[in-house]
């Protein structure tokens, strides 16, 4: 049974006491298949109120028995990891193969590389030879309110609460109102571990009303935050006056460089990587800035990319691409390529309306406008969903110019086989990552951004740090 109208709030289900709701809309249909509660804030004060009232017993526990339980959510969530992936592939439309691939094992594996992080982490550290009676130790940082977007429903979640917990911190989860019920079943999946009561709680809600109410709320230490640029300005603010940690993982408008001396196959690999997921990714490389002297190859290599993208439900077995999220999605999209269309751009691919053969759902054809300039909308706004825009640049100087001129930073892309150039430009992208040549980064890198892309880091040993204070003493008994 699905617990919508619940809430996961010190080890037991509960009513909402709210009776506000959200339609759940299936995005293949239009139909609506079910309505979850939206937490007010009583509802969001018993949560934090539970929370605080376990932290001290979680926070002193010992690190072993904190990995135990991360071991034992990662057996049960494996045995129900068919279950995920559906739970996922409803909510936001993600074609079942690529929940099944991607996104509902994405956790298991946050779930492992925090583990490894964990086996060599020290909560008691030296200082140094100087001083041999100092210590720092690395201690957990209170209740963690967690706000998380909808794309990746479970990766994000997972990247928050399985750090939290190793860290000695409880909290309370306020997943996307659009996307409730993969977080239902990891609270089921967490209780069923044996979670002490209170460690984890959930509630549903939206942000304007539960978000914000853990934002302000004095008990919460910290907000750990997934989503657009927009509400973290509006989160940053909101916990000004208590003075909380603000962790925040926000939007992109990722450039990828593509020189003359890239691998054959580097543009149709930046097409699909631009497409996956809809599109919908904060590290979509959705720029693709293309060196002058292969510059009408590479569009006519994209457009044949982007017309061999197959789109199909999301209940459909296969590698297709699905509708995104939401009528407001579909809508801003259809809006952003009208925009492109007007401001000049070129479409190669795609363009307005549904894909031929859809008469309804929230199906966008995948998209590719060429001349694009770095100053019209379509090459500024975080579209969020199937649009690249291919930029030509004359040599690297020009390249990092267009690049960096965003006030985004999250993740570039660079393709070229000359090593030297692909150092230099490492450091010269101003993003939280940058991935060349189609490499995937390492587990245990940390994801996260500069600027308007927010400064959190999730992922490895910034992560797991992410949720502890560092205290500093002296005259530590040896
Ligand atoms: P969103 O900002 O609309 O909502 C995200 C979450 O914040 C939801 O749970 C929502 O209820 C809540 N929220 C909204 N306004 C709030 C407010 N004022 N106070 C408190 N909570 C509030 O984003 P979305 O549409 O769900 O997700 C898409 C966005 O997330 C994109 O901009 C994308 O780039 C970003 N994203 C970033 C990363 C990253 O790691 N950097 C990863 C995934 C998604």
């Amino acid at each position: 049974m699905r617990k919508l109208r619940e809430f996961y709030i010190g080890g037991r289900w509960v009513p909402a006491l709210s009776t506000a709701g959200h339609t759940l809309i299936d995005s293949t249909t239009e139909q609506p298949f079910d309505t979850v509660a939206l937490g007010g804030r009583n509802d969001v004060d018993a949560a934090v109120m539970a929370a605080k009232l376990a932290f001290p017993a979680w926070a002193a526990s010992e690190p072993g028995e904190r990995m135990a339980l991360i071991r034992r959510i990662r057996e049960i969530y494996s045995e129900r990891v068919e279950d995920m992936a559906r739970a996922i592939s409803q909510e936001m439309a993600a074609p079942i193969e690529l929940a099944r691939t991607r996104q509902a094992p994405a956790a298991l594996r946050h779930m492992t590389n925090f583990l490894a992080v964990m086996e060599h982490f020290e909560f008691v550290r030296q200082l140094g030879p100087h001083a041999p009676d100092d210590r720092i130790l690395m201690e957990p940082i209170g209740v963690v309110g967690m706000i998380t977007p909808w794309n990746w429903p479970m990766s994000q979640v997972a990247l928050k609460v399985v750090p939290a917990l190793l860290a000695g911190c409880t909290m309370v989860l306020k997943p996307s109102e659009l996307a409730p019920l993969s977080s239902v079943l990891l609270a089921e999946i967490i209780h069923e571990a044996g979670a002490p009561a209170g460690v984890f709680n959930l509630i549903q809600g939206d942000g304007l009303t539960a978000g914000a109410r853990l934002v302000e709320h004095p008990d919460v230490a910290m907000i750990s935050f997934t989503g657009s640029t927009r509400a973290g300005a509006s989160i940053m603010k909101g916990a000004a006056d208590t003075f909380k940690r603000v962790a925040l993982e926000l939007g992109g408008k990722g450039a990828n460089l593509i020189f003359a001396d890239a691998e054959e196959d580097a543009v149709e690999r930046g097409v699909r990587q631009c497409f996956i997921n809809s599109g919908q990714n904060c590290n979509a490389p959705t720029r693709m800035l293309v060196e002058r002297s292969i510059y009408d190859e590479a569009v006519e290599k994209a457009r044949t990319a982007a017309q061999s993208i197959a789109v199909g439900p999301s209940s459909a077995e296969g590698a297709h691409m699905g509708p995104v999220i939401s009528e407001r999605q579909f809508d801003r999209v259809q809006s952003l390529i009208e925009t492109g269309i007007r401001e000049g751009a070129r479409l190669v691919a795609g363009g307005i309306g549904r894909p031929a053969g859809f008469n309804r759902g929230f199906f966008v054809q995948p998209t590719v406008f060429a001349d694009v300039s770095n100053d019209m909308m379509i090459a500024r706004e975080e579209i969020f969903g199937p649009v690249l825009s291919i930029l030509p640049f004359s040599d690297e100087e020009d390249a990092v110019a267009i690049a960096n001129d965003t006030p985004y930073g999250l993740t570039n892309y660079v393709q070229s086989s000359d090593g030297a150039r692909r150092n230099r430009l490492a450091r010269r992208l101003q993003s939280g990552m940058v991935e060349m040549n189609g490499q995937p980064r390492g587990a245990g890198s940390p994801f996260g951004g500069v600027r308007h892309s927010g400064g959190a880091r999730e992922g490895g040993v910034w992560g797991l740090e992410e949720y502890m204070v560092v205290k500093s003493v002296s005259g530590w008994a040896s």
